[in-house]
């Protein structure tokens, strides 16, 4: 029997590719009817069979365009109307707008097939876009989503662009960042001064010709600027490392090309579908051992970051070049990237030979975003293009607006209205006064954009991250969450999980409610708050922060727990004897060395015990480096432990029969790799056993230690073996990008603002 039906789609589903994605699976299913814009959300009425019309609902549902988001849908029932077909129709202009703000989308097959042809008026064209593709929340000032409130706004369109964007049957309908070489924004070749060059084509093909040449290139994108080099020239890799004062940390590429990845990497499906999504992020892939790009792009690490061209002037610059650039994040050490012309000229002169920039003002700040598939699912690291400021939904009554401005490290803030958050992009390290003031400008232009002015502000409780002293100082009525609760609550909030749940919250350092570093936490949640049930065993610091560079001063603090004044014989690594007896009193006599129950101080002690490095230069590097030995190595062994009952009836898991392992196999010449996989396994297995003690079916994992794919991947496989659900960070960071996320899922799960 045929039946009729409407449904009502809302959520971010208008300039994301929805009608024509609905208009195809219709007619795959020989579905009569049609789709319709309003400015409420997508209506569609179809007819069909009870069952035809089911798998429609459901595969809407599962196959929407990666960039949308459905929020509600509603089906309501109709008298047969006999449609003859089904069709696009013209969209109904009436009501007003839903208000999500959209994230910048990778230009669409369409628009490169125009790009790429001599006849079409866009050919060549670097600002080529249309509704499904092209800038979005990097040009938006304000709401609703219109030109006129973009930094669109200073170009008049031509008469022929206009008639695309009043065109409702046109691919430009409504497209606010609509242009064309007669109307819109152009490049242009500068000097390091700021010296004009070329204009317009030629500027690309000289900024392509000097890559080729070893030359440095500052390009302005879509949400900042990047250095580019060519990514096979190891001087001018070399030279952007000395200038950008960016020693190891690993340099991010761009491929013409899926195929050219495919020769250097390991691509799985999923991973290509990653790279070729409407996101585009930067994919960490495992590179083969013919891998053609030189080791010190990823220094001492067998992974690359790449991504493809997401812009049509990234497209027409790697048409000339045909080879991979070395594409990293415009900007000096873990500043903020830079935007403009007049801050680029200011602060990017000395790194850089060229610029390569272009008219089209940027609003926003948007670093490219970095994503990973773990256990065949997709993680993101840092969340910005692509990604932010599309909303996380969590199950919440709670109807207040709230301000969350996140950690630390990995800065992100979010606000949120009733059950939806919406995050920023990355942020960065609030380490510098450049990123301080790129932390107090994304949340001015986020109140701007929501137009909110929050009810109540949340803050991590340490007293001293530079993120808490300015909510404390900024708003009245601001609250304190603790960190690692933070980070469960990100997953319980992402993952709507129901029912009380174990969380296991693991990372390098963060304020724990008795004062001391917490890191190696196993956290109890119920609807009436948490209770923390389990910490690694505590070690000290000595050095305190200074451990966290120099983790020598971790492995140190960790022998002192087990061997007291007897450790020195198993320091493994050359230390002064001045330094080794400052370090001794410290720990002796108490000094500046506070007490910690941190996994990843874990990884970093047993790094430099086994002697893989003394310092790092970035946090986790360490751990990294640890991960990587695990490549390639296969075992089941483990080391032991014991889980043990303190007097606050907390269990401790002591790690010193671990450790006393390590450094017997370390003496017994036993492979590192062996090593680092015995020791992961100790780790999954110190997870399960503690799971299997709690016993709450629900266990979540988060913290930066998460990020490690052997940790998670095998502390996931070993929960389920047990008969665990597990659940981990999909849509935000597990790092501290999550952290604004749990913030306000803590004030919306368990305080009572309504
Ligand atoms: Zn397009
Ligand atoms: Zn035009
Ligand atoms: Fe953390």
């Amino acid at each position: 029997m045929t039946h009729r039906i409407k449904i009502s789609i809302k959520g971010a589903v208008q300039g994301v590719g929805f009608r024509p994605f609905i208009y195809k699976l219709a007619k795959s299913l020989g579905l009569k009817g049609y789709v319709l814009n309003t400015p409420q959300g997508v209506i569609i009425e179809a007819e069909g069979e009870h069952n035809i019309l089911a798998e429609f609902i459901e595969r809407i549902k599962s196959e929407k365009p990666p960039i949308s988001l459905i929020q509600n849908i509603s089906i309501e029932k109709y008298s047969l109307n006999n449609f003859k077909e089904f069709e696009i129709r013209k969209s109904d202009l009436r009501g007003s707008p839903n208000a999500i703000v959209l994230p910048d989308i990778a230009t669409c097959k369409d628009c490169i097939e125009e790009i790429c042809d001599p006849s079409n008026r866009r050919f060549l064209y670097p600002f080529t876009n249309c509704t499904n593709c092209g800038p979005r929340y990097s040009i938006i000032e304000s709401l609703p989503y219109d030109r006129a409130r973009t930094t669109m706004k200073k170009f008049n369109m031509c008469t022929e662009c206009n008639t695309e964007y009043e065109n409702p049957d046109d691919r430009r309908f409504h497209a606010q960042p609509n242009a064309c070489p007669i109307c819109g924004p152009h490049v242009e070749l500068w000097t390091s001064n700021g010296r004009i060059l070329e204009f317009h084509n030629d500027a690309i093909i000289a900024a392509a010709k000097a890559i080729k040449e070893g030359k440095i290139i500052a390009i302005k994108g879509l949400g900042g600027f990047h250095f580019v080099v060519d990514a096979m020239n190891v001087d001018s890799i070399n030279r952007l490392r000395k200038k950008k004062n960016r020693e190891e940390k690993p340099f991010a590429l761009m491929y013409p090309n899926i195929n050219l990845i495919k020769n250097d990497c390991d691509v799985t499906e999923t991973e290509e579908k990653l790279l070729l999504s409407a996101q585009a992020p930067i994919v960490l892939l495992k590179r083969k051992d013919n891998c053609g790009i030189p080791g010190e792009v990823t220094p001492l690490n067998p992974n690359l970051g790449i991504m493809l061209p997401y812009t049509p002037l990234h497209h027409i610059i790697m048409m000339y070049l045909k080879n991979p650039i070395v594409a990293t994040s415009g900007n000096i050490a873990e500043e903020p990237i830079c935007i403009d012309e007049k801050d680029a000229l200011k602060r990017l002169k000395d790194v850089t030979d060229l610029f390569l920039i272009h008219n089209r003002p940027i609003y926003r700040n948007v670093d490219d975003s970095i994503a990973r598939i773990i256990s065949n699912e997709r993680v993101i690291l840092r969340r910005a293009r692509g990604y932010a400021p599309m909303p996380v939904i969590i199950n919440t009554e709670n109807k207040k607006t709230i301000l969350s401005v996140g950690g630390h490290l990995k800065n992100t803030i979010a606000v949120s209205k009733g059950s939806e958050v919406f995050i920023s992009q990355h942020i960065g390290d609030l380490e510098t006064i450049e990123s301080y003031n790129s932390f107090c400008n994304t949340i001015d232009k986020f109140q701007e954009i929501y137009e909110i002015e929050p009810d109540i502000v949340v803050s991590d409780s340490h007293p001293d991250y530079i993120s808490s002293k300015y909510a404390k100082e900024k708003f009245k009525k601001t609250e304190l969450v603790q960190h690692h609760v933070s980070h469960i609550l990100s997953v319980i909030a992402e993952n709507e999980i129901d029912g009380p749940v174990l969380g296991i919250s693991w990372d390098g350092a963060g304020f724990g409610d008795d004062k001391t570093i917490w890191g190696g936490e196993f956290i109890r949640f119920n609807e009436c708050g948490y209770k923390r049930i389990a910490h690694l065993k505590k070690f000290r610091l000595p050095g305190g922060e200074s451990s966290f560079k120099e983790i020598y001063k971790s492995a140190f603090g960790l022998l002192y727990e087990i061997y007291g004044d007897d450790e020195l014989k198993y320091v493994p690594f050359n230390i002064s004897e001045k330094e080794t007896g400052i370090l001794l009193q410290m720990l002796k006599k108490n000094i500046n060395s506070p007490e910690c129950s941190s996994a990843g101080r874990l990884f970093d002690a047993v790094a430099s015990i086994l002697g893989i490095r003394r310092k790092v230069k970035f946090e986790g590097q360490a751990a990294m480096e640890l991960e990587f030995l695990t490549y390639g190595f296969a075992s089941e062994e483990n080391y032991n432990f014991e889980i043990v009952k303190d007097k606050n009836g907390l269990y401790v898991i002591d790690w010193i029969p671990m450790i006393k392992q390590i450094l017997e196999d370390k003496m017994n010449y036993i492979l590192l790799n062996m090593i680092s996989i015995k020791f992961h396994n100790t780790l999954v297995k110190i997870i399960t056993e503690v799971a299997k003690l709690v016993k709450e079916k629900n266990v979540a994992l988060s913290g930066g230690c998460f990020q490690n794919k052997y940790l998670l991947e095998n502390s996931i496989k070993e929960l389920l073996k047990n008969g665990f659900r597990v659940f981990w960070n999909k849509e935000v960071p597990a790092n501290d990008g999550g952290i604004s996320l749990g913030q306000i899922a803590y004030l919306s799960y368990f305080k009572n603002i309504k």
